[in-house]
Order: structure tokens, then C-alpha cells, then sequence
């Protein structure tokens, strides 16, 4: 049954995309994300585009979405239409914030970070939730800071590709959360949905440490009245730190265009793929090439799991 949906999830061809942040170097755990995402919409006849996610400027590395992109065309990946930039839709976001607004679907608030914490009703996996408190309007003389949009009580399903069945109660997990944030830059949450929404995007690939965003996304989705595309989420990469492999912790796991190859194929082999030992001494292009004809996305295990260099 399990098999037989996420076959079903591929029978369109999608429109996917890889939306890395420019904020290092390209290392394993990203290129998970850029083979997953790149191989299931290939393999479905589908498009791949790609976004660079520069909302947060403080944390932009100047040169490294450019740096990244040579590379990523080093290796082989064609990517189809424009690039998109999220440094340069800040107009757009507000577009939609404005029209959720006129909606009566988002309020203001002026609580501190403190004062959530202080008033919550119990944490949440990612913070405290947020307990309601300007849901009718900020008190008397104080300032707004954030712009947050109301949720709903009830659940919040989907099937993920490869973790399956997922549902959260935003209310009870969450609470009302931010689209606009007190520093005045746009959240994550509305950003993705409205660029994914703009381009046409029905696949959503990425790390499963975006799994518990994703009913959030989808809450989006149905208040802007868009069908939510698929979700497939991959498993995470650990070093042997026991930390997800990543820019922010150092060098383990960098990708280059000397190494390409190898962690190629060290990806197709983490995303429970078999790739030819013969293979351990093609070109990338060959090994994507591989990829795009032998990707089983069944066979993509549910488990986060520790990977040695
Ligand atoms: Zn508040």
C-alpha cells in the first residue's frame, strides 16, 4: 500500500526543486537534497528548478550561492529555467501578506520572545507555542513587532514519500506563527510557499528536518486556497559528532568538484539506492546519468543514519 502511493505520487511528471542556502560551502548533507530532488523529478519526466534561499541576509556568505552553482554544473546537474533569489521578492511576500491580512487571517503582535516563553502553555518541538495572546489585537500602546497568522484546531495530514502518514494539531504543536518577523524579515514558512506556489512547484524534496514545517506549509496552502504539492522528506546525514552534517559544523563531509564523484556516489548509496562499485570510478555525469535511470524511491529509508569520511 506504502510502495503502491509513492508510486502513485510519480506517475505526473513533477515540477521539483533543490532551494539550497548560500551560507557555505556545499557539503553531503545538501547534496542529498540536490540528488533527491533532482532524480525524483527526472525520473518522473518532470522539471528541476532551483532557488537560492538568501532571505536572511545577516546570514548570506557573499559569493557562495555562485560558488555553489559552478560546482553543482561541474558535477553534472541541469537545472531548468531561472534561477529565483528570494533577496529579490520581498515585494511578492508582502503581496500575500497583505491579502492573508485582508483575509482576517493574520494579526499583529507585540509579544517578546520572553514574554512567549514566560506565557506559554507547554513547549513545543521547536520553541514555545505560542499561547494566543494578541490573537485580538496588541494592548493598549504597544508597539506591533510581528505579523503572525492565526491556526487552526484540527489536524493537519499528509503522506510523505518516505516517512509516510504525518498529522499535527498546529494549535496544540505550534500555535499562531510567524509570517513577518519582529527584525522585519519574512519567516521561512511564507517565503517557501509563495515562491513554490509562483513557480509551479508539485514536488517538495528536502531533509527530513523539515518535516515538522511541512504542516505549517500545507496550513499555507489552504489558506491561499493552492493544492499542497508532494512531499517526500530524506533522511539526515549525522557525522560522527552526532550532528547533522552541515556547513555550520565544519569541513567533514565537503563536497568538491575533485571529490564530486565519490560522494555522488556516497549519496545515491545513502538514499538506499545500489550504485555499482564500478561506479566508484566514473565521472559524476556518469553517475547521475545512472541515477536518473535506476532511482527506486521506494527504497529510500526512513531513518536518519551516521555517515564516516
Ligand atoms: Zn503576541
Amino acid at each position: 500500500m506504502n510502495n503502491q502511493l509513492k508510486q502513485n505520487q510519480l506517475v505526473a511528471p513533477a515540477i521539483g526543486r533543490f532551494a539550497p542556502s548560500p551560507t557555505g560551502p556545499l557539503h553531503f548533507g545538501t547534496l542529498l537534497a540536490a540528488l533527491g530532488s533532482y532524480l525524483l523529478a527526472k525520473c518522473s519526466g518532470g522539471r528541476w528548478l532551483l532557488r537560492i534561499e538568501d532571505l536572511d541576509p545577516p546570514r548570506v556568505i557573499p559569493g557562495a550561492a555562485d560558488t555553489m552553482l559552478r560546482l553543482l554544473e561541474q558535477l553534472g546537474f541541469e537545472w531548468d529555467g531561472e534561477i529565483i533569489y528570494q533577496s529579490q521578492r520581498y515585494e511578492r511576500y508582502q503581496q500575500v501578506l497583505e491579502r492573508l491580512r485582508g483575509d482576517g487571517r493574520v494579526f499583529d503582535c507585540s509579544c517578546t520572545r520572553r514574554e512567549i516563553l514566560a506565557s506559554a502553555p507547554h513547549p513545543g518541538e521547536e520553541g514555545p507555542v505560542y499561547p494566543g495572546t494578541c490573537r485580538n489585537g496588541v494592548c493598549g500602546g504597544r508597539a506591533e513587532r510581528a505579523v503572525r497568522l492565526r491556526v487552526a484546531d484540527r489536524d493537519i495530514q499528509y503522506r510523505d514519500g518516505v516517512f509516510g502518514e504525518q498529522s499535527q494539531n498546529l494549535e496544540h504543536d505550534v500555535g499562531d506563527f510567524v509570517l513577518h518577523r519582529a527584525d522585519g524579515l519574512f519567516a521561512y514558512q511564507l517565503a517557501v510557499v509563495v515562491d513554490d506556489i509562483d513557480t509551479g512547484i508539485t514536488q517538495v524534496v528536502r531533509g527530513a528536518d523539515l518535516l515538522s514545517s511541512t504542516p505549517r506549509q500545507i496550513y499555507l496552502y489552504q489558506c491561499l486556497d493552492v493544492v499542497s504539492p508532494d512531499y517526500f522528506h530524506l533522511p539526515l546525514a549525522f557525522g560522527d559528532n552526532g550532528k547533522k552534517l552541515s556547513k555550520r559544523n565544519g569541513d567533514i563531509g565537503l563536497v568538491t568538484a575533485d571529490n564530486g564523484a565519490l560522494m555522488l556516489w556516497r549519496a545515491l548509496e545513502f538514499l538506499g539506492q545500489s550504485p555499482p562499485q564500478e561506479f566508484l570510478n566514473s565521472t559524476p555525469a556518469e553517475l547521475l546519468s545512472w541515477g536518473r535511470g535506476n532511482f527506486q524511491p521506494v527504497t529510500i529509508p526512513a531513518e536518519d543514519r551516521q555517515i564516516r569520511f
